[in-house]
């Protein structure tokens, strides 16, 4: 099969993880007989550096062409100046919404071999912790209006936040169609008791939910949810909410699992082309040293195969190779435990791509 893979390098580390994810990549195309084509795309703050803008229009535009695009990173401190609108962040909104990619899915999952890296206590932890969380990705208070005014020698600011009922219906379908893959059971997050928002999300949840009679449907107020993430995350098979709640959740649940490194997501729309990424950001402090974990990065490519590509066993080959490198005892410096080898970004990748 030929696919034409957008990649953006990004900044800080972005460069080093991409770079394995490809050679798997690369490994996985040896080995099955397709052919993938990359497409380089610069987009945050080396796009600001070459270019003045965070996503240059012909960024965009390789995006939209390819069958896919793969992320590393983008932003850094070097770029903290800049006004609101062009910050390297702006890029990666911008992109989203020209992709109209609305939900955007987690999972966290703990590796069998990286149970000491968990941080809750040991009984919590054994009863396992395999759970995706489907975020809302274009709607809600990122993408309202923002305004900072000036009143009576004071600033005040403003963001609204806003969801329409067609938003919340879309996320809330690929939820209850990924429960019905999984354990069949839906936690729907929100604030009903503060939020209108909240309210409709609630009521339109609630309606899809009459069409998936065989999973179960439970609310959830996020500060409980917050709670319940630490207490007991055995008892979550699929999370679905809005876009800032979704964006702290799933930071949170992706901690409990181990290390931010290890995390891919996939953000899709309505097709079949979606943006695959690792959930952390560019780790300015580690960038250039060949210390960062690639596994969330080619974690991502495997899903890129697996949900953008039809491509089942090559997704389950980059899955394999990445217990396999993990159970061979292979550690990046952030997953790091006693007995085990300490190996650099390069070296994973390389133990990683060998076993494909
Ligand atoms: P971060 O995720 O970049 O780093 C947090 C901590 O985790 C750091 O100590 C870092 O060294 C470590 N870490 C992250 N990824 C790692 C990896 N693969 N291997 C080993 N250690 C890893 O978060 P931050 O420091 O808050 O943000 C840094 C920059 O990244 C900021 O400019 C932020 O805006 C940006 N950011 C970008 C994205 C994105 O591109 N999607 C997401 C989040 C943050």
């Amino acid at each position: 099969m030929e696919k034409t893979i957008a990649v953006i390098r990004g900044d800080g580390i972005g460069p080093e993880i991409v770079g394995e994810a490809i050679g798997v990549l690369d490994a996985v195309a040896a080995r099955f007989g397709h052919c993938f084509t990359y497409r380089e795309a610069p987009m945050g703050g080396c796009a600001i550096d070459a270019f003045g803008v965070p996503l240059p229009d012909s960024s965009l535009q390789t995006c939209l062409e390819s069958d896919s695009v793969l992320l590393g990173a983008v932003g850094g401190p070097k770029w903290d100046a800049q006004p609101s609108h062009n910050r390297p962040e702006k890029g990666l909104l911008k992109l989203r919404g020209a992709m109209e990619l609305y939900s955007n899915v987690r999972p966290a999952r703990m590796f069998e071999d990286l149970a000491s890296a968990c941080p809750l206590r040991p009984d919590i932890a054994a009863r396992g912790i395999d759970f995706v969380v489907v975020r809302e990705l274009i709607g809600g208070v990122y993408f309202g209006e923002h305004r900072t005014d000036e009143a009576e020698g004071e600033q005040k600011a403003t963001d609204i936040m806003a969801y329409s009922e067609h938003e919340v219906r879309r996320v809330a379908h690929v939820a209850f169609q990924m429960a019905r893959k999984r354990r069949h059971r839906v936690t729907s997050v929100d604030k009903a008791n503060v939020l209108d928002t909240s309210r409709l999300w609630r009521r339109v949840v609630t309606e899809v939910a009459r069409e998936y009679p065989d999973v179960e449907l439970l609310h959830m107020y996020v500060d409980n949810a917050s709670m319940q993430l630490i207490r007991d995350p055995s008892q979550f098979d699929v999370i679905v909410t809005e876009n800032l709640f979704g964006d702290i959740l799933s930071d949170e649940a992706s901690q409990i699992t181990g290390s931010i490194g290890m995390i891919p997501s996939s953000s899709m729309g309505q097709g079949t082309r979606g943006l695959y990424e690792p959930i952390h950001g560019s780790a300015p402090d580690i960038a250039g040293q060949d210390k960062a974990n690639p596994i969330g990065t080619i974690l991502a490519a495997a899903m890129m195969l697996r949900y953008s590509f039809d491509m089942a066993a090559e997704a389950d080959a980059v899955e394999a190779a990445v217990d396999g490198a993990l159970k061979a005892g292979y550690r990046c410096g952030d997953i790091l435990q006693p007995d085990c080898i300490p190996v650099g970004c390069r070296e994973m990748g390389a133990r990683i791509r060998e076993r494909i």
